[in-house]
């Protein structure tokens, strides 16, 4: 690749001013740059820079702003899906090195308390070290390997999401470094452009280094449980009952999956119990029973102190309510940050498997509650009957829980569901070619394109502007705005495809 002379002087300004950590030397750090989790995008940078102090990183956007051509792309655990956090030809910055370790505790008014942390810093890090101080992020993702900046430039939802909102919403401050290189401190109340902008952002308006996230108590234990249905009707409404019903009358955490109705290891009943000496008993399955099946899966916090007993009263007076198939009901009491590291576990079973390395293919969907059933039918009882070799997630949340002054799109509907198909490569009987996942991803958005559902793509990568346009409506003008504001020259992120 020609680089020109400028660019050339800038990247020897950038070696010689900054304390680099790494400038992608060892081809197989080079390498990282040039890869995600989707495996299925690689475009070489100019640089991968490991870099410690946020004040350097601020000299190199600045410095990459009076370059010819210069982008930059800050990359937190390179968990995206389609190339999001790469820069061809650019400067990609490992943000995980920058200003890496620094937490602290901030205490507002009355018992509020805040986690003041790196952007670069992973979740699970930042969840260790809140329990050590006996408190807790009170939303969280279902996979915590994923950076602070990472999922606040998008939204970070999971199961407490229905109560709190997305990550998005549990943010008092960021420190932002705009694409003039200019280090920024923005709340609601100070340079709000700037904090709304950079939140579900997709890195566009700057590259968040800080961010107080609220905190709450954190619980000692949780009761996990899974509920399995056979009727799509019946689970969604007991799911919507749950999250409409005020806290204290409902679970601290609410999800869906889908199964497959059969005995696949990976994608049918196997799958459902929480712990190896519990087995599904396939025979409560109805006859009537259709090719898939739906899983509630809820948890309740509590203390060690708490009494068992009163914890049982507590659970069973709210599975009462609920008309999951009987008999079909796992519980298992684990610790609170054994439930938040689920995933890692199954990330590990996924390694063993070699699947974890493989081409990953993504689809999230935020569609609203009135489409849900039809959904169901074209999508999950049709194109996606023989599983996905992952997890196929569907549950409810509340809109207003999302803050719309974000960047964020959502569907018009109070109620709208977080449909996530994820697909981690395991096995599969037929497995799809990565073309044929994308052709299904491509007849799961025409199903709703053609039906006119209330619908919005989640973490997704469109390849034009025209439909980058469409996607944020009427949100496009602001968010065009805030571009020629905080990154006039369009040098951030460019992976995401919005502006050249
Ligand atoms: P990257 O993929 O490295 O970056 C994502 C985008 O953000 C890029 O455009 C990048 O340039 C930009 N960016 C990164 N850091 C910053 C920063 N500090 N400042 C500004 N821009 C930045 N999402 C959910 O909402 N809920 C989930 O439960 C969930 N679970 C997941 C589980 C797995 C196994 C995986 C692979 C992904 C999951 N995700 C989930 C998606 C995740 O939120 C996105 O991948 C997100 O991009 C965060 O990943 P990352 O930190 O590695 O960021």
């Amino acid at each position: 690749m020609a680089i020109r002379v400028g660019t050339l002087i800038v990247i020897m300004c950038i070696i010689a001013a900054i304390d680099v950590q790494g400038i992608g030397a060892s081809s197989t750090y080079y390498d990282l740059a040039a890869k995600d989790f989707g495996g299925i995008v690689s475009v070489r940078p100019l640089a991968f820079l490991a870099i410690s102090k946020s004040d350097d990183l601020a000299r190199i956007v600045r410095l990459a702003y009076i370059s010819d051509d210069l982008t930059v792309a800050a990359r937190g655990n390179g968990h995206s899906i389609n190339g999001q956090a790469m820069a061809e030809g650019g400067l990609v910055i490992d943000m995980r090195s920058v200003e890496s370790g620094h937490f602290g505790l901030v205490k507002a008014n009355g018992s509020t308390y805040y986690a003041d942390v790196p952007g670069g810093a992973l979740w699970e890090d930042v969840l260790d070290w809140c329990l050590a101080q006996g408190l807790s992020p009170r939303s969280n993702t279902d996979y915590l390997r994923l950076t602070v900046g990472g999922t606040l430039s998008n939204a970070g939802v999971g199961g407490h999401t229905f109560r709190f909102g997305p990550q998005t919403s549990n943010v008092a401050e960021l420190e932002v470094i705009t694409g003039k290189g200019q280090r920024v401190v923005c709340s609601e109340k100070e340079n709000a452009e700037l904090f709304f902008g950079a939140l579900g952002g997709l890195g566009q308006f700057g590259i968040i280094t800080r961010a107080q996230i609220l905190l709450q108590p954190a619980p000692d234990m949780v009761r996990w449980i899974r509920l399995v249905y056979t009727d799509f009707d019946e689970f969604t409404q007991d799911a919507e009952s749950l999250v409409t019903a005020p806290e204290g009358q409902s679970f601290d955490y609410i999800e869906g999956i889908v199964v497959v109705n059969g005995d696949d290891p990976f994608n049918g009943w196997p799958s459902v119990p929480l712990h190896p000496n519990q087995t599904f008993n396939s025979d409560l399955i109805p006859q009537s029973a259709g090719p898939m099946l739906y899983c509630l899966e809820v948890t309740l916090h509590y203390k060690k102190y708490d009494s068992r007993t009163a914890i049982d009263v507590t659970v069973d007076s709210l599975l009462r309510q609920l008309r999951y198939v009987e008999g079909l009901d796992f519980q298992a009491d684990v610790s609170y940050r054994d439930f938040l590291l689920r995933v890692k576990w199954e990330e590990q079973a996924a390694r063993a498997e070699g699947a974890w390395d493989k081409p990953h293919r993504w689809l999230n969907i935020f569609l609203s509650r009135t489409d849900i059933a039809e959904f169901d039918h074209a999508a999950f009882k049709t194109i996606l009957k023989d599983g996905i070799g992952g997890r196929l997630l569907v549950y409810p949340v509340l809109r207003r829980n999302f803050d719309n002054r974000t960047s964020l799109v959502l569907p018009e509907a109070e109620i709208f569901y977080i449909v996530s198909i994820l697909r981690l490569g395991l096995p599969i009987p037929n497995e799809p070619s990565v073309g044929r996942m994308i052709s299904q991803d491509k007849e799961i958005i025409k199903v709703c394109e053609d039906n006119a559902f209330d619908y919005k793509l989640y973490l997704w990568n469109f390849e034009t502007q025209e439909e980058w346009k469409r996607h944020f409506g009427k949100k496009w003008g602001m968010f065009a705005r805030r571009k020629m504001m905080f990154d006039p020259k369009a040098i951030l992120s460019p992976g995401q495809n919005i502006f050249t």
